[in-house]
């Protein structure tokens, strides 16, 4: 059996021009794991890893990746995209833009929780919910940093409990605070879909999570 030859399988240009890109693994597109890296531009270590990932030799696997959700915010090293939208304020959930708990910011394009104008109202939030309608992943892993806990919304309890095995992250069923429009309310909640947020360390160097990581990739399928 030899590697399997990753298949990009869609892209987007966004404001600045960069290229937000799906991959697969392998042949097979539908119904299976999604993996993304950087929904927030200054939390780089997800496109790193992936991208370890797909260049390494061991992906046996049936995955689908975007490594890097926003490229824009990563240039300009910033939590939101290059419209200062949080994409994971802006998906197009029933609660999108209410104003409700601690962290209630989402209206107010000063802050980096800023919803957007209207719900999915951002290519990077456009090109995610068009995947998850055409390819239907089984669950889907969004790498984050940096608070050590592995945050799951909708049916996901169980592989977040094999997750933190792997990782030592406590699980954590709920941020704690409202998250209207976010990608796992959206997803997670709404849509009944597995959404496991993984918030890796940052003050560790990214190799050192490459190890774990790769484990969890692994065992996600
Ligand atoms: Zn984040």
């Amino acid at each position: 059996m030899g590697i399997n030859k990753l298949k990009i399988l869609k892209t987007a240009k966004t404001k600045l021009n960069n290229e937000i890109q799906l991959i697969a693994t392998s042949e097979i597109a539908k119904n299976i794991p999604l993996v993304i890296g950087v929904f927030h531009g200054d939390e780089p270590q997800g496109k790193f890893l992936i991208e370890e990932y797909l260049n390494s030799e061991l992906n046996q696997t049936h995955l689908l990746f975007i490594p890097c959700l926003n490229p824009d915010g990563m240039e300009l090293k910033k939590r939101t995209n290059s419209n200062n939208v949080d994409l994971n304020r802006n998906f197009p959930t029933k609660n999108w833009g209410e104003n409700k708990g601690d962290n209630a910011t989402c209206d107010d394009c000063e802050t980096d929780y800023y919803g957007g104008t209207a719900p999915a109202s951002e290519i990077e939030t456009k090109f995610l919910v068009n995947i998850i309608e055409k390819y239907k992943p089984t669950m889907v892993l969004t790498l984050h940093s940096p608070y050590k806990v592995v945050n799951y919304d909708g049916p996901a309890k169980e592989i977040a409990e094999k997750i933190s095995k792997i990782i030592k992250y406590p699980t954590e069923g709920s941020i704690g605070y409202p998250t209207p429009g976010s990608f796992g309310t959206w997803a997670g909640i709404e849509h009944n879909i597995p959404v496991i947020t993984l918030e890796l360390d940052e003050k560790t160097p990214v190799e050192t999570l490459v190890p774990p990581v790769f484990e969890i990739f692994k065992n996600l399928s």
